[in-house]
């Protein structure tokens, strides 16, 4: 009684209509339960994630996400998002205007990508030496493409031969081709690639979620007309926004539509406008995830105060290291040919006589320490590591060799 006669009298109004209106009211009153799991903290362990993504947030860029939300027209937000633009086009190493960053992980550059240049009768080459050609033919076919798979073995890379073969038969609009191949651990070379897609009338797209700021990337030297990536590999921010560029050519290519993209979303005439691409004045199109846009700034600022070519070298260099420890462990590596070794993600094949799952739960119950097995044609064959960015350090890799070495002892109970 004493409660109810505290109660603020629109309240107790309210109650009181409640409890007369019976079963009108009956059917505003909530009947799920409050979820009990959300009135214990969060709780986050602190782990080492060197598979092959996302890696490890640094400090700076964790800071940078905590920092309070603003509009997301506000003039503050606007320079970072054109700061975001300058990053990303040292980053990628072009000029082009049309240079921004999608809201969503790197499935949604790859649509964006697609979405944007496929229109029905449009077809498409793609290279698929793992998943990520895979996924890309499958979005295509959605969009109504005609797709041509180039096939080649997980593990192995394309030659231009293999590349000019196919471009002769399928007269493609488009080829798409994966730079880093996480599920295999390839680095696709790219030279010669741009002039080779362009004297065929081609566009050439490039998916370098996986390798961007771990490998040597220069869009418009190599002559790459659509270049995307990832935030949370080796540019180390959280995962969520995802920087993308086109050509001058692959702008023409979507200026010709006669259709409109088949996504709001993603369509890059009004992501452009929103971006201040098109040197018009800004349109409202979506809220950009605040937060996310300032990780990636910092993350785009540590990697030029580093510099790209410092940041490919410690790549290598950590890389190197690793294979070397993996083959004093009497591990296979499982890409052949050195070159063509990816320095963000190295596949190594699960030992004989091992279970992969038992190694890596091992290794994240023991040591706090992710490492990957295989993905799509790799599954159950190999293991992947992912050293990138904030994660590619010396220190790091001796970790994990120690921790591996320590899991092969022992799993070795795990032997069939
Ligand atoms: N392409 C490649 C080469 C990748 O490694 C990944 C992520 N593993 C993707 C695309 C997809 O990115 P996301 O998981 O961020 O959607």
């Amino acid at each position: 009684m004493h409660r109810a006669a505290a109660l603020p009298k629109s309240i107790a109004a309210l109650l009181r209509a409640r409890s007369t209106a019976g079963c009108a009211m009956a059917a505003s009153t909530p009947r799920v339960p409050l979820p009990r799991e959300l009135l214990r903290p969060l709780a986050v362990p602190h782990r080492l994630l060197l598979g092959p993504g996302p890696s490890n947030v640094s400090p700076r860029v964790r800071a940078a996400g905590g920092q309070q939300i603003l509009g997301h027209m506000h003039p503050e937000v606007l320079q970072v998002m054109d700061d975001i633009k300058a990053g990303i086009q040292y980053a990628f190493q072009t000029q082009n205007r049309l240079t921004l960053a999608i809201s969503g992980t790197g499935h949604c550059a790859m649509e964006a990508a697609l979405i944007n240049l496929l229109e029905g009768n449009d077809t498409m080459l793609v290279g698929t030496n793992g998943i990520w050609g895979q996924r890309a033919a499958d979005i295509a076919r959605r969009l109504g493409a005609k797709v041509h798979e180039l096939l080649k073995p997980p593990g192995e890379y394309f030659t231009l031969q293999d590349i000019q073969e196919g471009l002769a038969q399928h007269k493609p609009s488009m080829l798409f081709i994966t730079h880093g191949e996480s599920s295999t651990g390839v680095l696709q070379p790219l030279e010669g690639l741009g002039e080779l897609c362009h004297r065929h009338g081609c566009l050439l797209l490039v998916d370098a979620v996986a390798s961007l700021g771990g490998a040597p990337i220069l869009m418009d030297q190599q002559g790459i007309d659509v270049l995307y990536t990832g935030s949370q590999k080796a540019l180390s921010a959280p995962p969520g926004s995802s920087p993308i560029s086109f050509s001058e050519r692959a702008r023409e290519k979507m200026l010709r539509r006669k259709t409109r993209p088949p996504s709001f979303y993603l369509d890059m005439d009004c992501l452009a406008s929103y971006w201040g691409c098109s040197g018009e004045p800004r349109m409202y199109h979506h809220t950009v995830p605040i937060s996310g846009i300032f990780c990636l700034r910092e993350a785009l600022a540590i990697l030029a105060e580093q510099g790209l070519e410092n940041s490919w070298e410690q790549h290598q260099a950590v890389c190197t290291r690793l294979c070397q420890g993996l083959q004093d462990l009497g591990l296979e590596l499982f890409v052949k040919e050195e070159a063509v070794r990816l320095p963000t993600v190295t596949t190594v094949r699960v030992p004989e006589g091992y279970n992969w799952k038992e190694i890596t739960a091992f290794l994240m119950d023991k040591h706090s320490i992710e490492i990957s097995g295989g993905l799509g044609p790799t599954a159950g064959k190999v293991l992947r590591i992912g050293l990138m960015g904030y994660n590619a350090t010396q220190d790091n890799v001796d970790r994990l060799l120690r921790a591996l070495r320590d899991a092969l002892q022992h799993c070795q109970h795990s032997r069939l």
